[in-house]
This record gives C-alpha cells, structure tokens and sequence, in this order.
C-alpha cells in the first residue's frame, strides 16, 4: 500500500512538472485572456473591497491567475450599469443586434484555439474537447444574431368588429445569469447570446472553478463594439456566491434569472426570485438513463455510450447515468464497452494522448467513489476502473460496474464522474419504470431497431430531451432543457428567445 502511495505521489510530482512546462508555453497563448479584474459598465475592474481569489487548473492545483472577489455591493453597480444600457439597447434594431454578435461569434472563432487553451487549462477537459465547446458556444451567437431578426408578433382575428388585436414581442430588461464550469463558455453564450437577440442586457455570475473563460468572451464583446453595461460579468469566490445569488433573485431592478446548475441550487433560488415575481429558466441536473434494447446494434449503442458517457470525463448534464441493458445483449454489450472504456487515456487536457481529464476537483472525486461504495457494498462488481488513477490529484480511472440496482446511489443521483453503472433488465416495462422512476428528467438514450418500440420509448421517456440511436444530442439548432426537478424553459433553437422576451397585446377598440 506504501509502494501504491509513493508511486501515485512520484507520478502527480511528475505530471505538475511538465504541466509547470506546458502551462508556461500554453499561457505565452491564451495570455491576452487573462485579466485581473472583472468586467462591469464595458470596463476591468478589481472588487471594491481589492479581494482576489485564485483560479487553478485542476490536472495540476497550479495557479492560473487572480480574479476579483466581488461582493454585493460590486453587483449592485453592475445591477444599475446593465440597467441603464438597456434603455438604449432596447432601442436598437434587430439587424444593429444581429450584426454585434455576428462579429463577436466571428471574433470567438478567429480566436478559437486561445480560447480552447485557457479552458482546458481553468477546467480540465480534453483541448479537442474545448476546441469543440468554444465552437458550439460561438454557435448560439450566430443562431440568436438570426433569431434576433425573427421576433415576429400576431395578428389575431378580434372578438368584435370595431376591435382589431396585435401582438408584439419586447424584451424583458436585465437579465441576471448563474452559470457553472463544466461548459464554462458554452453556458454562457446559450444564455447571453438569447438574451442580447432580444434587446434585453445581462449581468453575469461565472463559477468560482472557471471565471476566465467568460471574461475572455467579455474581451472579445468589447472588441466586438457591443457597447457597455449590455454585458457585465461579476467574478466571486464561493464564499459570497450566496449573497451574490440572492441579490441577483431579489433585486427589482433585474427581470429574468437564467441559471444553469444543480437542482438543489436552483431550487433556492427560485425561492428567492418568488418575491420580486421573476422570470426565470433553470437549466439543472439530470439523470440520464441509456438504454439498450435487445434489437439494438450494439456496436453503435457501445459509441454512443462512450460519447454520452466519458465527455468531459462525465461531467456533464446530459452524460448517461445509469445503463440499462436488455438481458440478451447484457453480456456482448458489457464486453464490448469495457474493451472501449479501458481504451481511454487519462490525463492532462494539453497532452495530445488524452482522451479524458482530471474531475474538477477532489470533492468531485470522492462523489465517484462514494457511488462505487455503495454499488459494491450491496453487491454490484466492478468490471474496470474503480479507483483513483495513478497520476493522483482529481484523476480518477475510468469505470464500469455491473449487478447494479435501481436502489443504489449511482442510479438514484447524479454521478457526475466517469463512472458507468449497468443495470440488467427483461422488458420494455421494467426499462421504462426504472428509466422514469426518479424526479428529475433532462436527457434521457436508448438504442433500438424496432419501429414501433422506437415511438413507443420516445414518447414514454419522461424527459426533455431524446437521443435515440444517438449518444449526442445538443445543438444550437434544437431545443435545450428538462422536465420535472430538471429545470424549466429551453435554450437554443427557435424557442430560446422566447425566454427573454414579453408578449405585450395591443388592443385597438372603437375602429
Ligand atoms: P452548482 O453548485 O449549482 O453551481 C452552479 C452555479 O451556481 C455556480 O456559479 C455556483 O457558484 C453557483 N451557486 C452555487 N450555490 C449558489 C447559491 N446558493 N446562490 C447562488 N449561486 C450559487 O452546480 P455545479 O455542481 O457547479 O454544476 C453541476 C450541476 O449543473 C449538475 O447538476 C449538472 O447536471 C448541472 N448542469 C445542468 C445543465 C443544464 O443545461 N441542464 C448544464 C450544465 C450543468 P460557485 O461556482 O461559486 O459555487
């Protein structure tokens, strides 16, 4: 066990020396993204109380940079800035907005590799990854630089004669946005890129793991010529995100939150958005079921459980939870998928090899294996994985398991880590019952070449979104969001401006 541990340490010692080397090489990159200050009324500016906080990179606990640790009265002065930009804001013409976010969705993807650098390096995941984030991010300021031009009102057929009715569309004002790190820039332009199409100004609040990747996007508005006050990022530690949250819900002056996070955080604070009646969207966590039925082919349902599964090294909303495998392909399904999982290659985000990163950070870590407890506690086995990986800090091995239960913490929670549980069922039935039998509903998988079990299981599935043959499933074209305790509105597609605009009816009488 001594032996285990020196090697583990000698190997993390190692990894943070070449990642010291790496991140020097990589910082002379993305080094124009790195502001000190945070970004309020279209300038840098440190928190009022000069209170900084590190920004670390989870492969390594080396530190990025600083940030601003803003507290409510900082908020308070972006709450009025974005307050005041939308007076004029809101006056500006659809193609004026269009053309703003075509550049900045033009700027993002000029700089699409420095961006994809400092995400890898304030989050972790795989750099292809990140380049593929920075991309999809980019793609809701193109798609909503179209939308905004869209926002077409009604003509209705009036009740009476004398009467004619018209229906138009405005924005609803300050829009307030929590946003959390596993798509530190993808969560943010879905939101911001709605929100701006609309006529409606923002104030940000990025995660305490991951400020800097929307401070960049702030570089790159202002650069853009977006003018000031439209968009404003706080930056706070997780020691004021409390009372940053609550000012956020409360404060009058803001019309709409838009949070994206866990269920638990967004049940307080739509409490706390209940007494100034707010607009709100809550993006929150899931619990993905996979299903793979006997019909299935099982070489792509094993692709797309490793594309639903291991993104992010599972850190993300809609990674599938739970595995339910039909019982006549369990055992190929099980082989074949492991083979692939032991394939993956952990490590640092910036070495080219890797296919899968560190977890954000050590509290992410014992969630897995505290899933991994439980499951083989009450009699699930593990098949591969199931430890910390060698390079120690938050790495943890890819894992499988199987002989689990619908009763154990890896199907009952989300896992958010790369950890695939498999539950082996008979029917459809008992599919479908253990799919369902939980209260949130985000995305939920399953493979299939039955026609008719295809339409069936689509429609049964108590979610918001479906992939079927499919293990990928967002894009900016479609809509984006959950039902139950998964959250409430969409973003993306045609539907996501709707989340920031008012209907507003015009009743012309006495014609
Ligand atoms: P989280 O703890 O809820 O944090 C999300 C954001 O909320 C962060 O900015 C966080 O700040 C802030 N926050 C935490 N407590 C707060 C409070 N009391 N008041 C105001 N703000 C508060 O979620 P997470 O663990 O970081 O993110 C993972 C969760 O997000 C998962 O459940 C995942 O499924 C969900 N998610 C959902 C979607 C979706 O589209 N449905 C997308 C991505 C992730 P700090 O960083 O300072 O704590």
């Amino acid at each position: 066990m001594a032996a285990i541990r020196r090697s583990t340490a000698l190997a993390h010692q190692l990894l943070v020396q070449s990642s010291r080397k790496i991140l020097r090489s990589q910082k002379c990159c993305y080094g124009n993204f790195l502001p000190d200050k945070a970004y309020i009324g279209g300038a840098w500016v440190p928190a009022s109380s000069g209170a900084t906080f590190p920004v670390l990179n989870p492969a390594n606990g080396i530190e990025i940079g600083i940030v601003p640790d803003m507290e409510t009265s900082d908020v308070q002065t972006a709450i009025t800035k974005a307050h005041t930009a939308f007076k004029t804001w809101k006056k500006t013409t659809a193609k004026e907005r269009h053309d703003l976010l075509l550049k900045w969705y033009k700027l993002i993807m000029d700089n699409q590799e420095e961006l994809a650098k400092l995400l890898t390096a304030e989050m972790g995941k795989p750099l292809v990854e990140a380049m593929g984030e920075i991309a999809y991010g980019a793609s809701f300021l193109q798609w909503f630089a179209e939308e905004a031009k869209r926002c077409y009102g009604d003509v209705i057929p009036a009740p009476t004669g004398n009467k004619r009715l018209v229906v138009i569309k405005q924005p609803v004002g300050v829009a307030a946005m929590i946003t959390p790190w596993n798509f530190p820039s993808a969560m943010i332009t879905r939101k911001v890129g709605a929100a701006l199409a609309a006529g409606c100004t923002t104030v940000v609040k990025p995660a305490e793991d991951t400020p800097y990747s929307a401070l960049a996007l702030c570089e790159l508005a202002d650069r853009a010529g977006i003018p000031a006050g439209v968009i404003n990022v706080v930056t706070c530690s997780r020691k004021n995100a409390s009372a940053v949250g609550k000012l956020l819900c409360q404060d009058p002056l803001i019309s709409k939150l838009s949070f994206t996070g866990s269920t638990t955080t967004g049940k307080i604070l739509l409490e706390q958005s209940a007494g100034t009646v707010k607009r709100v969207s809550m993006e929150l966590g899931g619990n993905a079921a996979f299903i793979v039925f006997d019909s299935a082919n099982v070489d792509l349902a094993v692709q797309g459980a490793m594309a639903s599964k291991f993104r992010a090294s599972g850190q993300t909303c809609v990674c599938a939870n739970r595995l339910l495998v039909q019982s006549g392909i369990h055992d190929e399904f099980v082989d074949k998928f492991s083979k692939a999982v032991r394939k993956l290659v952990v490590g640092d985000g910036f070495d080219s090899d890797t296919t899968q990163g560190p977890l954000i950070n050590v509290r992410a870590v014992e969630k897995v294996e505290s899933h991994i407890d439980d499951a083989v506690s009450m009699g699930a086995k593990v098949v591969c994985g199931g430890q910390r990986h060698q390079l120690g800090g938050s790495f943890f091995q890819p894992t499988v398991m199987t002989g689990v239960s619908e009763d154990m913490l890896a199907c009952r929670e989300e896992t958010f880590g790369p950890l695939a549980p498999v539950v082996k069922f008979d029917t459809e039935e008992e599919a479908l019952a253990i799919a369902n039998g939980t209260r949130v509903g985000l995305a939920g998988y399953f493979f299939s070449n039955d026609i008719s079990q295809i339409w069936r299981v689509a429609e049964e599935l108590e979610v918001g979104m479906v992939g079927i043959n499919d293990g990928l499933i967002s894009s900016e074209v479609a809509p984006f969001g959950g039902v139950k305790e998964s959250g409430l509105g969409r973003e993306g597609s045609r539907y996501g401006i709707d989340e920031y605009l008012n209907l507003k009816n015009l009743c012309f009488g006495n014609l």
